[in-house]
């Protein structure tokens, strides 16, 4: 059943729950991690010593704060802070291109050795492509919604077509066309992908209802989103927002609960939601796996 809409008013910082628009909230001080901050503001983390001369403040080191949130009605776990389109292009454009690369390293050490990973097509997509067509028949035409270059996009040589929309400005590879959102109205799809996305943005239900707006009756919407640890490690708990004292890439963090309130609210009628263990190459993981189709009216 289609559900009324819910009210969000997209401050800057967050004041209802971003999947189902509660005030029921908990929430904690937390940091944001010096490389985001400092790609998306410039902002570096600093130790404040006497001489600074400051007469209340005490010495020590002072790091991006910003609050964690936790909705007591869905569980949704969220950074407080929401970032504008012009911040979100900041920390995306050239993504992990040799410039990005670089900073991060210089914040996290390691990072370039994970990298590797990222370099081609992800092991994991396989499992994917089998988990869409034991549900869907083989599809002529699909649309990635944030999928980068293409390289992960599942069913890619399987599917007659398929169109990539991203704000990375990364060029298409080999067999992926990229399309700019006017391409998107001339087009039909039979399915829409979006995938790793949804825990990037500031406004989940804005960007299913964009989508939806590309959607026909027949189109099935494919989400994937991750499962992280401490969703699954402590369902149902009422201090989550104590057990995440760090923000980084991933600024939403969705029970299964919370999927399930945020596709209904936006017009979605949920077909199936499965959390699926995959292979990051350097780690194991779990994503949750989300099939939708257009609400009927
Ligand atoms: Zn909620």
């Amino acid at each position: 059943m289609k559900q009324k809409a819910e009210q969000f008013s997209e401050e800057r910082v967050a004041q209802e729950c971003i999947c189902c628009a509660s005030k029921v909230l908990n929430r904690t001080s937390a940091i944001i991690m010096p490389f985001i901050a400092k790609r998306i503001w410039g902002y570096d983390s600093v130790e404040i010593t006497p001489a600074w001369g400051l007469r209340d403040i005490k010495p020590g080191f002072a790091y991006c704060l910003c609050n964690s949130m936790h909705c007591g009605n869905c569980g949704a776990l969220f950074l407080d802070i929401r970032f504008t389109d012009h911040e979100l292009a900041r920390l995306y454009e050239g993504y992990r291109d040799d410039s990005y690369t670089a900073l991060r390293e210089l914040y996290e050490p390691g990072y370039v050795e994970k990298n590797k990973f990222f370099s081609g097509r992800a092991p994991y997509i396989k499992d994917i492509e089998e988990f869409l067509l034991q549900r869907i028949s083989v599809p002529n035409k699909i649309l990635d919604w944030g999928g980068d270059t293409g390289i992960n996009t599942p069913l890619l040589g399987t599917a007659k077509e398929v169109h990539v929309f991203d704000i990375s400005g990364m060029r298409a590879i080999e067999g992926v066309r990229a399309v700019s959102r006017d391409e998107i109205k001339e087009n039909g799809y039979d399915l829409i992908i979006c995938s790793q996305v949804l825990e990037h943005i500031p406004y989940p239900q804005k960007l299913l209802r964009d989508i939806i707006s590309a959607m026909s009756d027949s189109t099935i919407l494919y989400l994937e989103v991750p499962y992280e640890e401490v969703m699954r490690e402590f369902v149902g708990s009422p201090d989550l927002a104590q057990r995440k004292r760090h923000w980084h890439e991933h600024i939403n963090f969705f029970s299964l609960e919370s999927i399930r309130k945020l596709v209904e609210g936006a017009g979605l009628e949920l077909i199936e939601i499965i959390p699926n263990e995959i292979s990051l190459g350097w780690r194991t993981a779990v994503v949750t796996s989300i099939l939708c189709r257009k609400a009927q009216a």
